[in-house]
């Protein structure tokens, strides 16, 4: 898919900005605090519907946005035609349209633009907590997969119910029955979320591995594997799946009432990798965890080619100078004429200048 222009109002530092004509790899450069991390985030929230760096989205819309409202809109040129994509955030939440028709719900309008975004603090998918990395499923699986969007709105929320009646429990003898309704709706949704994470990060490992491969010379392997609180780690079917989750909520369940949370399902669950059999947030070294996350992301670029027959548009905020010479043309050539990319910076120091000959190159200075 390709990202022919993009406007924004009221988004972050800038007033208004309209971009057409842009190219296969757009260059933006600026000094510090311009608005060039603001441009890819804004394309980002285009396609997610929330940013990559903050859940709150009242910090998108400019301190002094008259209507108190930031919007984004962008066209974009997909297998099936063009799209016009609008989104706007307010104080009373976010409206989505399509070609002008709003969407009632914003998990259908996800998966409009597909986006992948490699920016520094992807660093924290390989070595930070493991919400993390939940955070780094979700987001993208929810964007090829919408239905997964609503298990994961629908399991959020019997989660909450039951985690408020643990707390009851610890005192009081009544209600427990209103807890095996509960555990029945937590199993149903939880299920459907494991399932498809460990069939993401299966298809994800494939790529991955043989990316990951390319970028060391041969000389790392590399391994995904999901971590579950409950069951195994192998791929299950459903019925097994909920057996399982059912088991341990029931063997936890005097813990759980006593601790006043729920203990078990894929809001604990975890990730890992693997190199060369070591545990990479452990053993790894900068470089190497750098290299991970690269090959995690350049493994979705051609997963979401995979399931939705299109490569999605790439934004690269701030990492491109981070790599050497060999990992940066490894990264452009891999992607040349194929993937449409932003690629943000300061200067063009420490860019591969030859790779970058016919990009579109955009200054930013203070939100223009
Ligand atoms: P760096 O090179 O340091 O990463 P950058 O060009 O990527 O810089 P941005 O993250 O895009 O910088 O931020 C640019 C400016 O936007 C910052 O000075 C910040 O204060 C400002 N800013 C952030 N949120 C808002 C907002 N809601 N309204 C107005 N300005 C904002
Ligand atoms: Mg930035």
């Amino acid at each position: 898919m390709f990202v022919k222009s993009i406007a924004l109002q009221h988004y972050r530092n800038y007033e208004g900005l309209r971009l057409e004509n842009l190219g296969d790899v757009n260059l933006i450069l600026g000094q510090n605090a311009q608005g060039k991390t603001n441009l890819v985030e804004a394309l980002y929230v285009l396609a997610m519907t929330k940013s990559h760096r903050t859940s709150k989205d009242r910090e998108l819309i400019a301190f002094d946005a008259p209507d108190g409202a930031a919007h984004i809109s962008a066209d974009v040129t997909r297998k099936y035609g063009d799209v016009h994509l609008e989104m706007t955030l307010s104080a009373h939440g976010k409206k989505a349209k399509i070609n002008g028709l709003e969407q009632r719900r914003l998990s259908e309008f996800v998966g409009s633009l597909n986006v992948v975004m490699f920016a520094p603090e992807d660093l924290e998918i390989v070595k930070g907590t493991p919400g993390v990395r939940r955070r780094f499923l979700d987001m993208e699986i929810g964007q090829v997969q919408p239905s997964y969007l609503y298990h994961l709105q629908q399991y959020q929320k019997v989660l909450l119910q039951r985690s408020n009646l643990l707390k009851q429990l610890w005192n009081r003898d009544s209600g427990r029955e209103m807890l095996d309704i509960w555990d029945e709706q937590l199993a149903a949704h939880g299920v459907k979320i494991v399932r498809k994470r460990k069939e993401f990060i299966k298809k994800l490992q494939v790529w991955a591995e043989s990316i990951h491969r390319g970028i060391t010379n041969g000389g790392e392997a590399l391994e995904l594997l999901y971590v579950p609180s409950f069951g195994s780690r192998e791929e299950e079917d459903e019925a097994v799946l909920l057996d399982n989750f059912m088991l341990k909520l029931s063997q936890t369940r005097e813990q759980e009432i006593r601790r006043g949370m729920t203990l078990t399902g894929p809001h604990r669950d975890d990730l890992s990798f693997f190199i060369n059999g070591r545990e990479a947030s452990v053993y790894g070294s900068q470089g190497q965890q750098r290299t991970t996350a690269l090959s995690l992301k350049l493994a979705e670029i051609e997963l979401i080619h995979g399931e939705i027959g299109e490569y999605p548009v790439l934004l690269l905020d701030d990492v491109l100078s981070e790599l050497d010479p060999y990992r940066q043309s490894q990264l452009i050539e891999t992607f040349q004429s194929k993937v449409q990319t932003f690629i943000t910076a300061t200067g063009v120091e420490g860019l591969h200048a030859d790779k970058l000959k016919g990009a579109v190159l955009y200054r930013v200075r203070g939100g223009a």
